[in-house]
């Protein structure tokens, strides 16, 4: 029997045929030897023709992964032109294997191996006598994980009992005070969480026990909270359910509860869900609300912060059929967990789309699943859009917020608007001062992280980084400049390497210059930030979220980072600081991700009652700004699919970007157009090459070209032999979320 193989942790997209004297699975981890060395491989499926190489043994003695899931791998592998065995070993977490014992059996009477630990095996009887049992077929080894499963820590679930009147009648101390005070917020917390956010340990929980304030619990109580689904909702559920396409949009704005959707077909069907959220922050209040609503069921969480052996259980958790719903964020897709059917929330977020080593859209493989997928967002992928128009998923809409309005949104037109402090207008300042005075809270938007860039005074030179051609980004209370490619840092005081003049200006705006520019005009207010360089992790992140729940917070100046699906019900107005400079990149999904950026951002206003939300800019006039204030989602997509027919982008072609980079700014130029010429033999239609966005990154020179095309597999195969024969370092991305991000 020959078998063709994918090879773990190889660089390549090459498959090998190899031959075997047994049987395998598809799917299967088998040890092989290739060229002499002794690789890990998945079998990928039965297949004729001249054999390279040999399967040695079994890893796993069977398959964890479907046969769906294979293909999709395989699939994918070739149409984002990425390392078929990277893609597999995502199935794996690493470590796993010192979790397996393995154990020998016997397949013949006259030996009785009941499952002999095979360490112990060896030591009694022999090496030597091992292999010659089974090249008789005496005996066979088979993998155990049942037994050495990891154990990481059980946790504890804390939550009050007394109510708010028996507590005021008790004498607490400072900490004990803490920790009430942040139940009363959160409801049931873990202790691992109160331990690192209030930083108490156990003894001040046990006091309040004892005081029969609260209740330590090891399971989080069975506090169904029924739901009462609108007309509008049911009405989507049974949609889903009498769907005749596997294959669901939900298309349904900020607020609208869905949710809920997604849980009521879970209960109706009770079925065994993957759930996945586009960020680790999302995951908790997605649990709460699954335990809150389907206490019964078995909850696993998947993402890239847990520790090893967290992960390592989950994965045997959902292998042992032993988690009913797994929540997590995209790693999560790749845990073999028998489930059958996949919600994808914000199905539209940039963070499906995996931009590293390896390069892929889970959303790809997603849709191979053959089970049942909820598509869930306010602003959908576009090429989703399409199909669902076209009858090819099926499209369910949720028009109605649940309880509230959408918020009433004003433009700033900042060419007329008098401004406060630079870059802010005096309506958004009124307006933040009337919203604090009630005793709201305020969001504000800026697009950019740090205070400001630096430009001369003298000749207008910007400053920029030596190793980057990128602007560098003031950091004010540092007193540093920063470049936010590749870290380097210089001081605040240098000359201008232009003219020699020491004077400069503050030029443009990030959240800490917002952030400091706040803090004057409202003294005493607390105005706090978050982007990646002080959020870092997000747990950090988990901590001020709950501080704005609470009230704890003024106003919370951010960028991207707060837009993500948050609930904030304290939250009645949004200010969008800056945008303009998003819709000028030359990018294809530039405007598309302005649109989706002031939908996400403007629909986090007001969930109680209805808010309201500005966005200040120069282009009042902007097609997309225009569409995105009036909330009209299928307006501006059938703009934009017209558009893109036309230009034929995705979803009507699909684009391949090559990046190439050299150390050597002509040498890259002339290889890249070496490249471009070969490719052009091939009657392909070609944008470019020119420097990519940012043409000098780490010292690197960087070109870029686009290939539109509606044979991907074929032209990825060509565009990776060409550049074979080039001694050049190359990224190639498939309709990657953003042409410009490296
Ligand atoms: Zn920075
Ligand atoms: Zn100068
Ligand atoms: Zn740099």
């Amino acid at each position: 029997m020959n078998y063709e193989v994918a090879i773990s942790n190889k660089s390549f997209r090459k498959t090998f045929l190899v031959k075997s004297e047994f049987v395998v699975e598809k799917g299967e981890r088998v040890l092989v030897r290739l060229n002499n060395k002794k690789e890990i491989g998945y079998v990928l499926d039965r297949k004729k023709g001249n054999f390279v190489g040999e399967i040695i043994s079994k890893v796993d003695g069977k398959s964890f992964l479907r046969g769906w899931l294979v293909d999709a791998v395989v699939e994918a592998s070739s149409f984002f032109g990425a390392p078929v065995g990277k893609l597999f070993d995502l199935c794996f977490p690493k470590g796993l294997e010192n979790y397996f014992v393995e154990r020998v059996y016997s397949n013949n009477p006259l030996y009785d191996f009941n499952g002999i630990n095979l360490n112990e095996f060896v030591e009694k009887y022999g090496e030597k006598k091992l292999k010659e049992l089974l090249k008789n077929d005496a005996v066979y080894i088979k993998k155990d994980f049942n037994l050495k499963a990891p154990n990481p820590r059980k946790e504890l679930y804390v939550y009050l009992k007394a109510s708010l009147s028996e507590i005021s009648e008790k004498k607490l101390t400072k900490k004990q005070k803490k920790v009430v005070d942040y139940l009363l917020v959160n409801d049931i917390v873990s202790y691992t969480e109160l331990r690192e956010f209030l930083g108490i340990n156990k003894d001040v929980l046990l006091q309040l026990k004892r005081k029969d304030i609260l209740i330590i619990d090891k399971k989080i109580p069975q506090k169904v909270g029924r739901v009462l689904l609108s007309d509008n909702q049911k009405k989507v559920v049974e949609d889903i359910l009498n769907a005749s396409s596997s294959k669901v949009l939900l298309y349904g704005v900020t607020g609208s509860g869905k949710t809920e959707i997604y849980l009521s077909v879970i209960e109706q069907t009770n079925y065994k869900a993957l759930y996945l959220v586009p960020e680790v922050s999302l995951i908790e209040q997605t649990v709460r609300r699954i335990y809150a609503r389907l206490p019964e069921k078995k909850v696993g969480i998947y993402h890239s912060y847990l520790t090893k052996s967290q992960k390592i259980d989950v994965w045997m958790r959902a292998v042992k059929g032993d988690i009913d719903i797994l929540v997590g964020t995209r790693s999560a897709f790749f845990v073999p967990f028998d489930m059958d059917m996949i919600v994808v929330d914000e199905e539209h977020d940039e963070s499906y789309y995996q931009d590293g080593e390896v390069i892929y859209d889970v959303n790809f493989l997603i849709e191979r699943f053959p089970g049942l997928v909820i598509f869930g967002s306010a602003t959908p992928r576009l090429d989703h859009y399409m199909e669902a128009k076209n009858g090819n998923m099926k499209l369910c809409i949720l028009k109605e917020r649940y309880g509230t309005k959408l918020p009433n949104v004003e433009i700033i037109n900042m060419k007329e608007e008098k401004k406060v402090i630079p870059y802010v207008s005096e309506v958004v300042v009124e307006s933040v001062k009337k919203e604090l005075e009630s005793g709201k809270s305020v969001i504000l938007f800026v697009r950019r992280k740090g205070y400001s860039l630096i430009m001369c005074q003298n000749c207008g030179h910007i400053l920029k980084c030596p190793n980057c051609d990128v602007s560098l980004t003031y950091h004010k209370a540092e007193g540093k400049l920063k470049c936010h490619i590749c870290g380097f840092e210089a001081s605040r005081y240098m000359v201008c390497p232009n003219c020699g003049s020491v004077l400069f200006y503050e030029k443009g705006l990030g959240t800490e210059r917002i952030e400091l520019e706040f803090q004057k005009l409202f003294p005493g207010r607390n105005i706090v930030r978050v982007d990646t360089e002080v959020v870092r992790d997000f747990k950090k992140f988990q901590v001020i979220l709950k501080k704005l729940y609470s009230g704890e917070i003024d106003v919370l100046v951010g960028t991207k980072m707060i837009t993500k699906g948050l609930d904030v019900p304290t939250v009645n107005l949004i200010g969008v600081i800056d945008v303009d400079a998003i819709q000028n990149i030359p990018d294809y999904n530039s405007s598309l991700n302005l649109f989706r950026l002031l939908v996400q951002v403007v629909g986090r206003a007001g969930r109680k009652e209805r808010g309201r939300a500005f966005v200040q800019t120069y282009e009042k006039d902007s097609e997309v700004i225009s569409y995105a204030l009036k909330q009209d989602v299928e307006g501006y997509y059938e703009y934009e699919l017209k558009k893109r027919k036309d230009l034929r982008y995705p979803p009507f072609q699909n684009i391949i970007q090559v990046i190439v980079f050299s150390k050597d700014k002509n040498l890259g130029y002339e290889n890249t157009k070496k490249i471009v010429e070969e490719l052009r033999k091939h009657n392909l239609e070609i944008l470019g090459p020119t420097e990519f966005f940012i043409p000098k990154i780490k010292n690197n020179f960087l070109y870029h070209f686009i290939v539109k095309t509606n044979e991907v597999k074929r032209v990825n195969t060509l565009i990776l032999e060409i550049i074979s024969k080039f001694p050049t370092k190359i990224k190639l991305r498939v309709n990657p979320p953003s042409l410009y991000t490296i």
